[in-house]
């Protein structure tokens, strides 16, 4: 480059005067330069001359000869600013000297807090007032051009700037400054390789653990890094920079500094769990620097200013938060003060520093290097969290610290008996350990003796000097011990013996185990095993095992004479129909506990199956004390209950037996036959065993067999209790009864093997029986009388109910024995509609579209009211006998004629069963009671008498008229 032929032509020697310009009042005072300077800060003796446009003229100072000289020079570079700046050297010595003008492109201190000035080539070229043009030497982060002063010359420079501000300019001893460039980038080559190595360590953190922190604190170091690079001219060295472009890089790198601490401080303290207002408020003040990113594009010093602001709040916000939570306890915070407090003193450094409060040659590398210290330190914070606690899980621990995790992670206590000092030591901080007497515990091995159950004792010396002895063999023990406040703990010792050199035992370790809730299960099954969970009363296993005993008791003692009682709760199915199992829970239970009082200690009383109890009576050994002692059986069965302001009256069925000489079995099995005899004689009584029940009492399962061969065998038949009317003693119809004639049993109630029908489903076939004999003999019947209004009642079951084939059936025997409907009825119990309302409801009504009669039975053993029970199409009512049979209290009469007053409201005929005398009869004809069916009237009769009855009636009828 011929530089000199282009200054040449602007360099112009003028006269020498004193040259009055807009430059600075101070004369230029050359700077004297000798053979020791290394540097030599220019600043104080430069003149900045301002928008003085590309063509600048100034005066020199007195060169050697005393002369002033004028020069003018052109702006050369295309990013001329302007401005001039003016200096001059004089070599007083007389050597030739070498000398750098160095002026760097950006320097921190003074750069300024708000607009700063992010560096940028500050001159283009130097000027001097002899010789050529000044050569610049090649540097990234500096302007520097070599100077060489011949001895005893006075020069006057003249700088073309290429921006508006000279923060720095110095005078270098070649070598000198080369050795300083050469230490500094020693230094920057650590730091830098120390950040990369940060960086890239929390990077690999974050794959490894996947928490929030790692890839903030990582995204931090990054960042770091990113300013350092450029700080410490790295980057320029690796991608050469337009002009200009350095100050975007170094705004750019401010602004990721300022977001990574903000997106750590969020993610490490984990703001995120305590307030949904700071991941907001944090989110919109990263989208903000997100977007002073994108600005930083534009306006570089703008952005800067901008992230060195958000920096400090970010330290500020950060120091109270941390503050804050710490002082709640939260661990995170308080590991993370150290490195905050750094950052803090960064941050207060690096403002004195841009604000040129402090200045200084090394203040800018500490500063960067500082930034590395920050992120080392966050980095062994993180890392703690990293390997705190979880460490473990990721597989590197020993055999020996992967059992004692074992140990800590079953619950159980260390049991360690040190032989030869006779020492036990057992940890006080065990699951169950709470109240235990720990001190007792721990020490030698007799004071264990008095805090052991009395029973467990001389076992547990037993065991210790066993092992001690054998030297060998496991402890494998459960114990109680007393806890301080007296209540037994149940203790489970496993333990092994450990020998010493000598083949002795020095030790015995091992675990303890609190067990107490697991025996208090065994207890609790075993208890269950024999126990009715219901009644608490001993179970039907219990119950025979201890009939075994007391058999074979009374097999060596002729007079203990014990009696064995069965006892049934007669219709309980009924009461549960009615009631609900729950109530028909608490009905037994009611009664387990009645006849729990009514025993001595040594009888028993035990529940045998549902509804069955089950009585051994040794207390009463004579005849009669055990006949008395029935009977108060049977009344505290029959006992009216009270529930929910009703009262339930049940009745119970007694069979008892005394001991024979068989086995056990048998025993209860006699009390049984005897039981299902008072059953079939009704109820309500007591019946001992004769040994003719033997041939009549059969199982379940025989009738159900029997049951199923009976048609067959033409065992079945119906009988017909005829339904009078009350006002007149006529016979207004029957209602058919099932009756089946056992070949060996004879008659067998409907009670008894109805329930048994339905639960195999032949009552399917029973029903279908009964409608069809009943309709036969209902049509022959009006034939015979000529009375077509004769009706006949035929009993459903809810088995029958829940078909769809009963419509057809009832339409299909109509046609056929041509008989007027509403001659023919079904009657429906209430605990069989209440069973299924919806599909009752429906049923009945086609029935009663038909015209069939639909009469509501046993009414008042159920436990709905009329009213709702109103919302089946019915038009007969049946009082149940339990209203008007037996019973001499005074409310019944008026229960009575309640129910038939409202029946009678509701357009409902009224039927009364099992009435019983005349007195009865006339009440319910004041009442205006339309029927009565009992045995008073009459008895189901065979078909036979039934005719008989009617042919007889008509003729009574005959007579009438
Ligand atoms: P239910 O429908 O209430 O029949 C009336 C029962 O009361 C009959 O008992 C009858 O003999 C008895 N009885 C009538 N008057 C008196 C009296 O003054 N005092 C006493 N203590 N009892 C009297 P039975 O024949 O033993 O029938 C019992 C139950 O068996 C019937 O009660 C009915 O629910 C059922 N049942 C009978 N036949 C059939 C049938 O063909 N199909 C269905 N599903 N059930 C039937
Ligand atoms: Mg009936
Ligand atoms: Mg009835």
């Amino acid at each position: 480059m011929s530089v000199f032929s282009r200054l040449a032509a602007f360099l112009v020697l003028l006269l020498a005067m004193p040259f009055l310009g807009a430059g600075p009042a101070a004369a230029l005072e050359p700077v004297q330069i000798s053979q020791e300077d290394v540097a030599i800060d220019l600043m104080p003796a430069v003149d900045l001359y301002r928008d003085k446009g590309r063509s600048f003229q100034v005066s020199t100072v007195p060169g050697a000869d005393g002369i002033v000289r004028r020069i003018e020079v052109e702006a050369n570079s295309a990013n001329a600013s302007g401005s001039w700046a003016v200096f001059a050297l004089a070599n007083n010595t007389d050597e030739q000297i070498d000398r750098l003008i160095v002026v760097p492109h950006f320097k921190l201190a003074g750069s300024g807090l708000l607009w700063p000035d992010l560096g940028a080539q500050r001159v283009a070229a130097i000027t001097p007032s002899e010789g050529f043009a000044l050569e610049r030497q090649p540097s990234s982060e500096a302007d520097v051009f070599l100077v060489t002063l011949d001895p005893g010359s006075i020069i006057t420079f003249v700088a073309e700037m290429s921006s508006d501000t000279l923060p720095e300019m110095r005078l270098w001893e070649p070598d000198a400054y080369k050795d300083t460039l050469n230490a500094y980038t020693l230094y920057r080559g650590i730091v830098l390789g120390i950040a990369g190595l940060l960086a890239v360590f929390l990077t690999i953190l974050f794959v490894v653990k996947g928490s929030a922190m790692f890839p903030a604190a990582a995204a931090l170091a990054w960042a770091v890094l990113a300013y350092i690079c450029i700080d410490f001219d790295f980057w320029q060295k690796l991608v050469p920079l337009i002009a200009g472009g350095e100050q975007v890089w170094r705004a750019g790198t401010e602004v990721a500094l300022a977001f990574t601490l903000v997106l750590f401080l969020y993610a490490y303290l984990n703001l995120n769990r305590w307030h949904g207002v700071l991941s907001a408020f944090t989110l919109i003040w990263l989208i903000g620097l997100l977007g002073l990113g994108a600005a930083a594009a534009v306006d570089p010093p703008l952005a800067a200013g901008v992230a060195r602001l958000s920096l400090g709040l970010a330290a500020v916000v950060g120091l109270g938060l941390i503050l804050y939570l710490a002082w709640l306890g939260f661990d995170r915070a308080i590991m993370l003060v150290p490195s905050w407090l750094l950052i803090l003193v960064w941050l207060a450094g690096a403002w004195m520093t841009v604000t040129g409060r402090l200045s200084n040659d090394i203040i800018q590398p500490a500063l960067g290097g500082g930034l590395v210290l920050i992120v080392l330190l966050i980095g062994f914070t993180v890392m703690q969290h990293a390997f705190a606690g979880s460490g473990i899980g990721s597989g590197l621990i020993s055999d020996l610290e992967r059992r004692a995790l074992a140990l800590a992670g079953t619950g159980d206590a260390v049991w360690d008996w040190d032989v030869t000092r006779d020492r036990i030591f057992a940890a006080s901080d065990f699951d169950g350990a709470a109240g235990l007497p720990i001190a007792s515990m721990n020490g030698p091995a007799r004071n264990w003796l008095p805090i052991l159950h009395p029973d467990d004792r001389d076992r547990f010396k037993l065991t210790l000097d066993t092992i001690v002895e054998h030297r060998r063999g496991r402890i494998a023990q459960e114990f109680r011990v007393r806890s301080e406040d007296g209540h037994y703990h149940w203790m489970s010792l496993r333990a092994r013996p450990i020998l010493g050199s000598d083949g002795e035992v020095v030790r015995c370790v091992g675990t303890l185990k609190d067990v107490t809730d697991h025996k208090k299960a065994e207890e609790r099954l075993l208890h269950d095993a024999l126990h009715d969970q219901l009644t608490g009363l001993p179970n039907r296993e219990l119950f025979m095992d201890r009939l075994a005993a007391i058999g074979s008791l009374a097999a060596l003692r002729p007079e203990l004479k014990p009696s064995i009682f069965v006892i049934d709760i007669d219709r309980f199915r009924q009461v549960n129909d009615a009631f609900g199992i729950a109530t028909g829970d608490t009905i037994l239970l009611t009664i387990g506990r009645r006849l729990k009082r009514l025993l001595k200690p040594q009888d028993s009383l035990a529940r045998l199956s549902g509804n069955q109890f089950g009585l051994i009576l040794v207390s009463q050994t004579d005849v009669e004390g055990v006949a008395v002692f029935a009977e108060t059986l049977r009344e505290a069965i029959t006992a009216p209950i009270q529930f929910n302001n009703s009262e339930i009256v049940l009745t119970g069925s007694i069979g008892l037996t005394g001991w024979s000489d068989t086995r056990c079995e048998d025993v209860l099995r006699e009390a049984e036959l005897a039981m299902y005899q008072a059953k079939r004689l009704g109820g309500d009584r007591i019946e001992p065993f004769r040994p003719a029940f033997k041939v009549a009492g059969f199982s379940r399962l025989e009738m159900e067999s029997d049951l199923r061969r009976a048609f067959s065998r033409n065992e079945l038949s119906l009988a017909f209790q005829p339904i009078v009317r009350l006002e007149s003693g006529a016979t207004a119809g029957f209602e058919a009864l099932l009756r089946w004639e056992h070949p060996r049993r004879g008659p067998v109630s409907p009670s008894e093997f109805i329930p048994i029908a339905e639960s195999t489903g032949l009552i399917v076939q029973l029903g279908q029986f009964a409608l069809d004999e009943a309709a036969r003999r209902l049509s022959d019947w009006q034939k015979l009388t000529g009375d077509p209004a004769l009706t006949m009642s035929v009993n459903i079951s809810s088995r029958q109910l829940i078909r769809q084939d009963l419509l057809n059936d009832v339409s299909a025997i109509l046609k056929r024995y041509e008989l007027a409907s509403r001659t023919l009825k079904l009657e429906l119990t209430e605990s069989l509609v209440m069973d299924n309302p919806e599909r009752s409801a429906q049923l009945l009504t086609r029935l009663r579209e038909m015209g069939v009669g639909l009469s509501l039975d046993d009414f008042g053993t159920g436990y709905s009211s009329l009213a709702y029970l109103m919302r089946f199409p019915f038009d007969t009512l049946k009082i149940d006998q339990s209203f008007l049979k037996n019973d001499r209290r005074p409310q019944r009469p008026i229960i009575v004629s309640s129910i038939v007053t409202m029946a009678h409201e509701l357009g409902l005929k009224v039927v009364a069963e099992g009435v019983e005398t005349e007195a009865d009869a006339e009440q319910l004809r004041k009442l205006g009671c339309e029927y009565a069916q009992s045995f008073f009237y009459a008895a189901p009769l065979s078909a036979d008498e039934a005719r008989r009855r009617l042919q007889d009636g008509m003729g009574g009828m005959k007579r009438a008229v």
